[in-house]
């Protein structure tokens, strides 16, 4: 098979605009995804979620959200979107392809697949997420710990903890949606380092979301100043009831686990079943390990999406990549176009 001009590394979101920015450089891209088909992470979500961004303001380039746009659209509706964005792109997907070693030279990429194919290719975007690899923080006594622990990558629907008493380690918008959740079934507290920043979805009858893409706020140079902030929690006012009630309740972080036990700040101690880790992702780019592309930390050496270590090589889908809304639906269209175009690929 001849060299491909780009291969983009995953068929989730971000690979899916990125092909869309290739085509609109006259390039048919190449797509190597692990999956078993198009949807990337979102079919792997917890049953319930729905989205923090209304649909007008969670599509792809090119492709409305179908439906009313100001809902806000369930899991299921954005996997049938993704299906249908990735069907109409004039792209070679191959899906049941993980990509196991990128190795870089003069000439370009050549990738290994975890099927025993080779694939080679002028440019290479990494578009591979961190749903693969979950973070998970280090807590005194966590690997010792009698109970469950599980990431949110794990967690599904409420229904296998009723009657548990469970801690939710995390404020950002998974670990305060999936403790309200919980409350229905279990005695659940939230475990925070800082009181949940809550955001009103709606400012002066706008979309909050509209008022940042109106502003700039999430642009560019504002970059630093929203990844040092706290997690903003969208809330239209159930999550703030729900915590009013006292079930869940919030407290902050514990110290440490012990056994079954969780030791609080105050010197309480508690029997606990289940802890949750709502701590979110980092980067899945072992496959880039022998390029030189990542730091001892095995994160991305990058400026804007574009690698300052290894010419050729992108990134689409990287937290705070470009600004705040690098890693969301709305976000992933505008990196894409900027990552290729400093890349230099044309057809
Ligand atoms: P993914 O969806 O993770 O897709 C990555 C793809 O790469 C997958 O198909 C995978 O199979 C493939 N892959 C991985 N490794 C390899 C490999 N080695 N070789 C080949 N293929 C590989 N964003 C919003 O805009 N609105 C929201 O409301 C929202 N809610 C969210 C809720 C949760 C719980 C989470 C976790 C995230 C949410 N996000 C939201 C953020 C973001 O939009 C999603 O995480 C989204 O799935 C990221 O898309 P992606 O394409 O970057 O990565």
């Amino acid at each position: 098979m001849p060299a491909s001009p780009l291969i983009i590394v995953g068929g989730g979101q971000s690979g899916l605009a990125a092909a869309h920015a290739a085509a609109q450089r006259g390039v048919r891209p190449l797509i190597l995804d692990a999956a078993e088909g198009p949807g990337g992470s979102w079919p792997h979500y917890y049953d319930s979620l729905t989205l923090f961004s209304p649909a007008r303001f969670s599509a792809l380039p090119g492709r409305a959200l179908p439906g009313a746009p100001d809902r806000y659209p369930h899991r299921d509706e954005v996997v049938d979107y993704l299906r249908a964005y990735a069907a109409g792109l004039d792209a070679d997907i191959r899906y049941r392809r993980r990509v196991r070693c990128v190795t870089a030279g003069s000439a370009g990429f050549a990738v290994a697949t975890s099927t025993g194919e080779r694939f080679t290719g002028t440019a290479l975007v990494a578009a591979t997420g961190g749903f693969s690899r979950p973070h998970r923080p280090e807590i005194p006594g966590l690997d010792a710990f009698t109970g469950t622990v599980l990431h949110t990558a794990d967690y599904r629907a409420p229904e296998p903890f009723a009657g548990q008493r469970i801690v939710v380690v995390g404020g950002g918008n998974s670990g305060v949606q999936i403790a309200a959740e919980l409350a229905g079934v279990a005695r659940v507290t939230l475990a925070t380092r800082t009181p949940v920043a809550w955001q009103n979805p709606r400012i002066l009858g706008r979309d909050v979301h509209w008022w940042f893409v109106r502003t700039g706020l999430d642009a560019a140079p504002l970059r630093r100043l929203w990844q040092k902030g706290p997690t903003l929690v969208n809330d239209r006012g159930r999550y703030r009831a729900a915590f009013a009630s006292g079930n869940p309740d919030r407290r902050g972080m514990f110290t440490r686990l012990e056994g079954e036990k969780v030791q609080w700040a105050d010197g309480g101690v508690e029997r606990v079943d289940t802890v949750i880790l709502a701590t979110g992702y980092r980067p899945a780019l072992d496959y880039l390990e022998d390029t030189g592309a990542l730091d001892p930390n095995r994160a991305p050496l990058h400026r804007g999406g574009v690698s300052t270590t290894v010419p050729g090589l992108g990134y689409v889908g990287l937290e705070f990549q470009r600004g705040f809304a690098s890693a969301t639906l709305r976000g992933v269209g505008r990196d894409a176009r900027y990552v290729l175009r400093r890349l230099g690929v044309r057809g």
